[in-house]
């Protein structure tokens, strides 16, 4: 059973989420990439979230660098 919207001018059944990226920014300047969970409706914002696949970057990018610092 799907949820429902909280905007009381929607109040939509949310069946599936509307994925939208965002800078994340910290003290002023961009630091990660970040999602909003979004109505598809009406677009107001249930939810948000650091970009997993950014995470996933990042992880990959640091395990390789820990790596080759251990294979040195
Ligand atoms: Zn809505």
């Amino acid at each position: 059973m799907a949820g429902k919207c909280p905007n009381a001018d929607c109040r939509s059944e949310v069946g599936r989420l509307v994925c939208e990226k965002v800078p994340v920014v910290e003290d002023g300047s961009e630091v990660e990439a970040g999602v909003l969970l979004l109505c598809p409706h009406c677009r107001t914002i249930l939810g948000a979230a650091m970009d997993p696949r950014e995470f996933t970057d990042d992880m990959i990018r640091e395990i390789g660098e820990r790596i080759d610092r251990i294979t040195r």
